[in-house]
């Protein structure tokens, strides 16, 4: 399963022409969002949203569909999500909450739930972790260098950034620019080495690009918890869904993508622990189902 568990995986898009606008890709994320505020299934999320320095986003707290867009868009750097989630609960008063995770986020805030050492209360109350897809991420400065020397783009001009068929793009107000994902290799976190999970499998629902089409995402429905929410939104018509055999390039190309990104982690966690270094992880290539989730 080296795409997670999941009841579903469809080609989504939000159909919401604001939300269109202003999304990363289908507005999946965004568009849930929106419709679990107005429908009271949650009464807040904890957003990366925008911060003092450009493209730096800071965790927030959004409380309406306008706080909810005003954070919509990939920000390639870390936004520390989960340490919001305590102020959400105990300074916001939020009783039943919505969360936006990259992978190892998801794996925090599940562990969080599995062993509420000191949170219990605010474990309790996560009711919507969104999951998002994710290779790689940048330290703020690694970006913000990479940008401006391999680019020569003014980083304050960049209006979106996007990664996708073996390129990172850049998009200012007149043009747009990439830069050849080899280039950017070196520029990651460390840490994301030893990650083995791109496609968010702990999360309610997850979502992102690749697999589907530009303006498109591809939606793994995973719990019931999601499943309610996501069935809800596509009846609503918040949300319109293609089968995902219907769409290029498709599922083949995540699997192909989670496998390399497994494979190559694995390989540095084994090499890690011949070294006698601390991994997180119990996998091993040498397990019978290195790929498993572990
Ligand atoms: C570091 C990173 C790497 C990614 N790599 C891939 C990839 O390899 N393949 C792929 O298909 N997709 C990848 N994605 C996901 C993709 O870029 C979109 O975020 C996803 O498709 C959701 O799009 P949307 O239109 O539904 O979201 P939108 O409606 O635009 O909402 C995006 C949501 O993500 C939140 N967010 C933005 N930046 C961050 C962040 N750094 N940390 C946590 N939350 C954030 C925003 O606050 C917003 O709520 C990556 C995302 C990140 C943050
Ligand atoms: S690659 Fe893994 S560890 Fe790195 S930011 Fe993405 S989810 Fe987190």
């Amino acid at each position: 399963m080296v795409l997670g568990t999941y009841k579903e995986v469809v080609a989504a898009r939000s159909t919401d022409k604001q939300i269109q606008k202003l999304a990363q890709d289908g507005g999946i994320v965004s568009g849930l969002f929106c419709y679990a505020l107005d429908e009271g299934l949650i009464d807040g999320a904890v957003v990366a949203g925008p911060s003092d320095v450009m493209w730096k986003p800071e965790p927030m707290v959004a409380m309406s569909s306008d706080e909810i867009l005003a954070a919509a868009g990939t920000k390639y750097t870390f936004s520390p999500n989960v340490w919001m989630l305590k102020k959400a609960v105990r300074q916001y008063g939020l009783e039943k909450l919505g969360t936006v995770a990259i992978p190892c986020q998801s794996m925090g805030i599940r562990k969080m739930q599995s062993y509420p050492f000191g949170v219990k209360n605010v474990a309790s109350k996560i009711a919507l972790m969104l999951g998002i897809f994710c290779m790689e991420n940048f330290p703020y400065e690694s970006l913000r260098t990479f940008i401006s020397e391999k680019a020569g783009v003014d980083f304050d001009l960049v209006e979106k950034m996007d990664i996708g068929k073996g390129k990172f793009w850049i998009e200012t107000a007149d043009q747009t620019l990439s830069i050849p994902l080899k280039e950017t290799h070196g520029y990651e976190q460390n840490g994301c080495k030893v990650c083995l999970d791109y496609v968010a499998e702990l999360a309610d629902v997850s979502t992102g690009s690749v697999g589907t089409p530009d303006g498109w995402s591809t939606v793994f429905v995973r719990t019931d918890a999601g499943e309610t929410i996501f069935k809800q939104a596509v009846e609503a018509g918040v949300i319109e869904t293609k089968p995902m055999d219907n769409v290029k390039p498709g599922l083949g190309l995540l699997e192909k993508l989670a496998t390399d990104k497994k494979t190559k982690a694995m390989k540095v966690i084994d090499e890690r622990k011949a070294m006698g270094l601390p991994v997180p992880f119990k996998g091993s290539a040498e397990k019978e189902d290195p790929l498993a989730n572990v």
